[in-house]
């Protein structure tokens, strides 16, 4: 479902550049829970951002489903990137809309009408269990309520993927597992695939079926989340 080829990606500033992640390469298959770990700087951020193209890499190429996103126009990479669902730490809402209209954002932008929005967002609300909540504004919620609501919105389009930066490190450890609980159920129910960046052995252990570990980035250790790190 998603393949990054020989992926690097330099930032330059001033006169000086950094190689942020170096040559990755990395095949996550349909339906899998993936997980990427590592120390601040590691690299992480880069690489989940190269997936929907958010960082553009300075060399290699991101696939996604069938689509090699790395030859796309930009009008092109607009509507692949609706396959593309993203969560965030600070979860990214609007604070002046309500959790329904921070829902129906992304179906607005797609043009759906009016009853396609209201009915699609009902059905979210309900999926990340906010129906109580739906015409709160974000100051009015919790933390992980928050959350929901950024899933909610990540799932509008009903992606194929869905990237999660650091989505539960803003969350107490009773919180984390909520939504990563939910993470869980999304993911059994819909099939969906998630790549999620994080530097909490808990969550990995928790949700991921498999996991890459990036230092100064590289991929130093790949595989089943059981081999990586129960191994004598
Ligand atoms: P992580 O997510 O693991 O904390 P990042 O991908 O954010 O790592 O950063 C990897 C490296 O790239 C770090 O050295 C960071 O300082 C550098 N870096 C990240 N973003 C930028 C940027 N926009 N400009 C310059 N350097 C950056
Ligand atoms: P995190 O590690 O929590 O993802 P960072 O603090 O590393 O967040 O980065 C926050 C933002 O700052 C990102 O958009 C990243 O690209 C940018 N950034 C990180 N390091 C640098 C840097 N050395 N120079 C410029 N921008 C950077």
């Amino acid at each position: 479902m998603i393949e990054l080829t020989d992926i690097s990606k330099s930032y330059q500033t001033g006169s000086a550049s950094v190689e942020a992640i170096k040559h990755i390469n990395l095949t996550i298959a349909k339906g899998e829970i993936f997980g990427i770990i590592g120390h601040s700087g590691a690299g992480k951020s880069t690489l989940l951002r190269t997936v929907n193209l958010l960082e553009r890499p300075t060399t290699g190429t991101v696939k996604v489903g069938d689509v090699e996103l790395t030859k796309l126009t930009s009008s092109q990479l607009q509507k692949e990137r609706r396959r593309i669902g993203m969560i965030f730490q600070h979860f990214n809402l609007l604070a002046m809309a309500t959790v329904r209209d921070n829902i129906a954002f992304p179906l607005r932008l797609a043009k759906l009408s009016k009853s396609a929005i209201r009915s699609r967002v009902n059905e979210l609300l309900l999926l990340v269990g906010l129906e109580q909540h739906a015409d709160k504004y974000p100051a009015q919620l919790s933390g992980g309520q928050k959350q929901r609501v950024g899933i909610a919105r990540a799932l509008a389009s009903d992606p194929d993927v869905l990237l999660c930066d650091e989505a539960t490190s803003a969350l107490d450890p009773q919180t984390t597992n909520a939504i990563l609980a939910l993470l869980l159920d999304i993911n059994k129910k819909l099939g969906i695939t998630i790549l999620l960046i994080t530097h909490e052995m808990h969550v990995i252990r928790t949700i991921c079926d498999r996991v890459a570990v990036i230092d100064s980035g590289e991929v130093v250790e790949m595989g089943d989340v059981l081999d990586v790190f129960l191994k004598p």
